[in-house]
């Protein structure tokens, strides 16, 4: 189906910072076209696990920014903290089933090391990619990127949902 990413990563939001005091959420729009073509709660299963983990590895708190944009054409968003920051080695693992960066640091911080690895697998069910980027103490951005569907919000709805499937890919920005 057509899903708005914005008013998903909305709802996510709302959900999420109702565990948190200490950090402030921001959600910077940089494109009207954020329609894409998939699945509204598992999209929003990518968002609750990169924001939870946004969250959770920023124990000191801090800004939690989420910029929705274009690139390449295709929608990027960033999710990005200023927590503890990922070591350079532990980066190539972090996206593997059970994989968690063991450190005195995090020692406290518990999971299961599945949230990214879901990540990985709902992103590359929707042809998209991601990425990550990480400095020690500073913070870690991650980044989503799908195809965009040359529709702005709104639009989605002019169409039954049958005519849309039989469409969908002649829509689909190449
Ligand atoms: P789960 O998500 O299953 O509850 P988890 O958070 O440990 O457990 P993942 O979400 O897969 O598992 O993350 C894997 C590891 O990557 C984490 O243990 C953590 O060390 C590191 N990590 C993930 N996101 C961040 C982040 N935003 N900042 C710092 N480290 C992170
Ligand atoms: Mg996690």
């Amino acid at each position: 189906k057509y899903e708005d990413i914005v008013s998903i990563i909305e709802h996510v939001v709302d959900t999420q910072k109702v565990n948190t005091t200490v950090h402030t959420f921001h959600i910077q729009k940089e494109t009207d076209k954020t329609i894409v073509l998939g699945d509204r709660d598992k999209l929003a299963q990518v968002f609750t696990n990169l924001i939870s983990n946004a969250i959770k590895y920023s124990p000191d708190g801090g800004n939690v920014t989420v910029r929705i944009y274009e690139q390449n054409n295709r929608l990027c968003i960033d999710v990005k903290d200023e927590g503890l920051g990922i070591p350079e080695e532990a980066l190539p693992n972090i996206f593997t089933k059970f994989y968690r960066v063991d450190n005195s640091d995090r020692r406290r911080i518990g999971g299961t090391g599945l949230g990214l690895a879901i990540v990985k697998e709902i992103v590359k069910a929707h042809e998209g990619e991601v990425s990550v980027t990480s400095e020690l103490k500073k913070g870690s951005t991650f980044t989503v990127s799908l195809p965009l569907v040359a529709l702005a919000p709104g639009e989605e709805d002019e169409r039954d949902n049958d005519d849309k499937q039989a469409h969908a890919h002649v829509i689909i920005v190449e």
